[in-house]
């Protein structure tokens, strides 16, 4: 196994952590990693920014940070192998402290931390490093570091693929352990309703109001009833859903007063599913009872409110064959620094989820993240520097 400075390495995990970067704010961390680059020895000219941002329908500080490296020694001219992860966090992790105990990153802020994933962008960086200043072989590397992926995979999905097209397979960093062979992961749609009642006195005449909160009762007691609900398992079939925000017009509340019918409720929902047609049947069901729903609560004279129920696919679910080449060459660079492959598929969306869909095979690993997205978040410097070793490992091995 080769050898790598680890000491350097956690050094700039260190460093990564404490500059904010939440997902849209990229800027500065782009930054940083840009200067750790030049540090590391790579030519201040194939550090770059794409253009995704233009994109993204959302505002976005910068575009992903893309590095080309060139090939060198024997495997000079192999095919060029891409190594990614996500430059954002998510927003509870503003204002992070970072601190080394022991084998282990711990915050000391009551934040969540970064791991996810300023651990991949270190690894990112340590691998240029080490390509670099060991003088290693290794084929054309294109690094990709993305934005917005923890707002829903934006910055993966809307890169140029024109970009990427001589690109053979894609190495992607964002997890727990190293040796997680991550092949597959789920499809998700989200979805928002919105639920139009009549507002009457709730003392006086509710009789003449239609109370959009007992539509969403309704519609909710018949998603469980039907199986819909919360973990999913139908035919054979498997996903999950959730309601996640309800609430009124203008970010208001849902309901404005207790003696007001509530005339109006707005409701988002996620559905998912490895079966990239089970999710869209999960999406319909609640669609579905939200129509239903609205012939169970009627005024006086009998009229039913309204409804608009509007999804899209967040991303599409994969799963690459475990004797594609690039899970071949997974598991040997796995093996190679002395661990067993664990190959798995995933239940949340993955940057990969949009790199298979650009024709890139994609893996993705893990590097020492724990607890993410809580103010327990901590990372394992064990898996850390195993995922060091593995990204040198996956660019030098053949
Ligand atoms: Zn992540």
């Amino acid at each position: 196994m080769l050898k790598i400075d680890t000491q350097a390495a956690i050094d700039r995990l260190l460093r990564f952590l404490v500059v904010p970067g939440i997902t849209g704010k990229e800027g500065n961390i782009a930054k940083e990693i840009g200067e750790a680059l030049k540090s590391a020895g790579v030519p201040p000219k194939s550090i770059r920014h794409d253009d995704a941002n233009t994109r993204i329908p959302m505002p976005t500080q910068t575009g992903n940070l893309v590095v080309n490296i060139p090939g060198a020694g024997a495997l000079a001219n192999a095919p060029r192998q891409l190594f990614m992860t996500h430059l954002d966090t998510v927003p509870l992790c503003a204002g992070a402290k970072p601190v080394r105990k022991g084998k282990k990153i711990v915050n000391e802020a009551e934040t969540a931390l970064g791991g996810d994933n300023r651990t991949g962008c270190a690894v990112l960086v340590t691998l240029a490093a080490e390509l670099i200043q060991q003088k290693l072989s290794h084929p054309p590397i294109t690094l990709l570091f993305t934005v917005r992926e923890e707002s829903g995979l934006f910055g993966a999905r809307f890169l140029n693929p024109a970009e990427f097209d001589d690109v053979s397979m894609g190495f992607n960093f964002d997890g727990r352990s190293a040796d997680d062979v991550i092949i597959g992961a789920v499809g998700a749609d989200r979805w928002e309703v919105e639920l139009y009642g009549k507002a009457s006195h709730a003392g006086v005449a509710p009789e003449r109001g239609i109370s959009a909160m007992m539509i969403l009762a309704h519609a909710m007691t018949d998603i469980q009833a039907n199986g819909w609900w919360g973990k999913i398992l139908k035919d054979g079939k498997e996903g999950s859903s959730n309601i996640g925000p309800v609430g009124g017009k203008n970010d208001g509340t849902a309901g404005d007063a207790t003696n007001v019918v509530t005339d109006f409720v707005l409701v988002k929902g996620e559905s998912r599913s490895h079966d990239a047609r089970f999710f869209k049947a999960i999406t319909n069901a609640y669609k579905d009872a939200f129509s239903t729903a609205l012939k169970k609560v009627l005024d006086h004279e009998g009229k039913p409110g309204k409804y608009k129920f509007t999804s899209r696919t967040d991303y599409y679910p994969f799963k690459i064959s475990e004797k594609a080449a690039v899970v071949a060459k997974a598991n040997r660079a796995v093996a190679a620094i002395g661990r067993t492959p664990n190959i798995r598929v995933a239940n949340g969306g993955l940057d990969a989820n949009w790199m298979v869909k650009h024709n890139i095979p994609t893996v993705t690993f893990g590097a020492g993240q724990n607890d993410i997205h809580t103010v327990k978040e901590w990372v394992d410097l064990v898996e850390f520097e195993a995922g060091c070793q593995l990204a040198v490992a996956l660019a030098t091995g053949t």
